[in-house]
């Protein structure tokens, strides 16, 4: 069979011939857009998922950063505080006081004994307050009483001019800085105060607190601090203290300063690298900081009152699986999308090849039924004159002799037969014999109603079921049928052959049985014979009990045209 032209056709034909092979070939062709549609879908997954995770994230560490500056805030405040508290204490002001001629100040070295009772009351605050150090200087930065005083590290002795925090308390300002100990070594934050008489400021005191005890103040996961030079100066992380971030102004500081302020001349480099990965693809901002192999948004806080700035690590280590979880979307999306693709595919196809095997369903059926039909119709038929058979004959006289018990209404059966049928045959062949009978049966025929039933019964002998057909009504209509037969002769080729047809009718009685009824009407037409052929005879004018071949003895019947001259019905 030829493919058909138009796509939509060809498919249908393959849906109903091959439907497997084109659900197969249709799923190929449609994989490679079903797994771009899955990798578009996966790709915007992970975009929307990282931004979700970022805005998060970013929501997050704003609140750490808020609360890591509140508690700085809280803290340095309350160091400030304390050698404010001090400056105002009169033993300390009458120690920097300057002293009139006749007693100059009491020079740094001065006995111990002297300044005993300061001395004692800065060690018992130092460590009231939880403080490294608390000492006092005087206006040249040199220490003058300290709170280690009775310590081989003794402050006292020790000149500050150099540090920030003293030269801004000189000023009249309050001072901090982040140094390591010019006599412990030990790092820490220190905080000063002027201390004045008469709006003059005549030296200065200042506290230390050390690393460790500040850490304990505040919270310092996943964060550190670095100083106004960019070096780090507080971390939980032991590995970065004194790192510097890449672009530190330490670097520029001169080698001489590093070492007075941080004792050290090298500051490694705090590695600050941006985290891309396969998901992630322009950092989006996200940084690995030191060793660290999870992703955070780091967020700074400057604080220019102290110099200092809060750094603030905000874990990201989600973002590491994204690129896992957009594989597994992906795959998720390509199965999903080619099940739901098959299944639409299938059902069509399925459909489709149903539709089609339904149609051949039906086809077949109805070739059936028009064959049933058409056996039926042999079955019933004799095949050369179109007339029903004997046994069609003998169902319709049972039903039709039912019928008319009930209803009441007449019913008429005629035998009827041709006259000299046989001298046709001599004469003319028996095929010309059977164009007689055909031509015979169609005059008939064309003489009947819709119900009455015209059947063969032998070699040209037929009979005529009448419903509701009196037996005088019978007669007439048999009359007419005969006449038509005697006028209408068979033309063969140019000469007419007349025929005429003899018949016996009989009405049927309440509950006669076919047989008799049938031999009644026989009887009839045998008398018809007797008395000379192309007639009519009606079976209430033959006797009861005369038999076939008995009817020599019968008066003849005289309906029809008076007989025949006894000579063959052709001429
Ligand atoms: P009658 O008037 O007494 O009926 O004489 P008849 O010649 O018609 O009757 P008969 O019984 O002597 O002969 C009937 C003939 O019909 C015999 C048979 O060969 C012929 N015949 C029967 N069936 C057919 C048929 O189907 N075709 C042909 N051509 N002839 C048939
Ligand atoms: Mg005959
Ligand atoms: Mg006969």
């Amino acid at each position: 069979m030829p493919l058909p032209s138009s796509p939509l056709a060809q498919f249908r034909h393959h849906a109903e011939r091959t439907p497997i092979r084109l659900l197969l070939a249709m799923l190929a062709m449609l994989l490679a857009p079903v797994l771009y549609a899955a990798d578009r879908y996966a790709d915007m997954w992970a975009a929307h998922a990282l931004d979700d995770l970022l805005a998060e994230a970013h929501k997050r560490l704003a609140l750490r950063q808020r609360a890591m500056n509140d508690e700085f805030e809280l803290a340095f405040t309350s160091l400030h505080k304390l050698p404010e508290l001090l400056a105002h204490d009169e033993r300390i002001r009458e120690e920097v006081v300057p002293r009139p001629e006749a007693a100059p100040p009491t020079p740094a070295h001065a006995p111990a004994a002297r300044r005993g009772p300061l001395n004692a009351f800065l060690k018992t605050f130092a460590e009231t307050m939880g403080l490294h150090f608390a000492w006092v200087m005087d206006h040249t930065g040199t220490c003058i009483a300290a709170s280690n005083h009775d310590t081989p590290e003794s402050l006292i002795g020790t000149n500050y001019a150099d540090r920030t925090y003293f030269t801004a308390a000189m000023a009249g300002e309050r001072g901090s800085q982040f140094a390591v100990g010019r006599v412990s070594s030990v790092p820490g934050f220190f905080f000063a105060s002027p201390v004045r008489q008469y709006g003059a400021v005549l030296g200065v005191v200042a506290v230390k607190t050390d690393l460790p005890t500040l850490s304990r103040r505040l919270r310092l996961d996943a964060a550190f601090v670095t100083d106004e030079q960019g070096v780090v100066v507080l971390t939980n992380d032991k590995a970065h203290i004194f790192h510097a971030l890449p672009d530190a102004p330490v670097r520029d500081m001169p080698v001489s300063a590093r070492i007075l302020r941080y004792k050290r001349e090298a500051f490694p480099e705090l590695s600050l690298r941006p985290f891309v990965a396969p998901g992630v693809p322009d950092g989006h901002g996200l940084t690995l900081v030191g060793d660290a192999t999870r992703p955070a948004l780091l967020g700074i806080t400057h604080r220019p009152q102290d110099g200092l700035s809060l750094h603030v690590a905000e874990d990201v280590g989600e973002a590491l699986t994204l690129d896992d979880r957009r594989r597994v979307r992906f795959h998720f999306a390509a199965l999903s999308g080619l099940a739901a693709l098959g299944t639409v595919l299938s059902a069509l196809v399925h459909t489709l090849h149903n539709r089609a095997q339904l149609r051949l369903i039906a086809d077949s059926n109805e070739a059936l039924t028009r064959l049933n039909e058409e056996l039926r119709r042999i079955a019933e038929r004799d095949h050369l004159t179109g007339c029903f058979n004997r046994r069609r004959l003998d169902e319709a006289m049972n039903a039709e002799l039912a019928r008319s018990a009930r209803s009441g209404h007449p019913l008429a059966l005629a035998m009827l037969d041709l006259d000299h049928f046989k001298a046709v045959n001599d004469r003319y062949g028996h095929g010309v014999g059977d164009t007689m009978l055909a031509h015979v049966t169609d005059i008939i025929r064309r003489q009947l109603r819709e119900p009455d039933l015209f059947a063969r019964v032998g070699g040209e002998e037929f009979a005529l079921l009448l419903p509701d057909t009196a037996e005088h009504d019978a007669v007439a209509l048999l009359e007419r049928v005969r006449r038509k037969v005697e006028e209408t002769p068979l033309n063969h080729e140019g000469e007419p052959i007349p025929m005429t047809v003899s018949a016996g009718v009989a009405e049927a009685r309440p509950d006669i049985e076919p047989d008799r009824w049938m031999r009644k009407a026989d009887a009839a037409l045998y008398m018809a014979k007797h008395c000379g052929r192309n007639r009519i005879t009606r079976a209430s004018d033959v006797p009861e009990d005369m038999a076939p071949g008995a009817t020599d003895t019968a008066e003849c019947c005289m309906t029809g045209n008076g007989g025949d001259s006894g000579t063959p019905g052709p001429a």
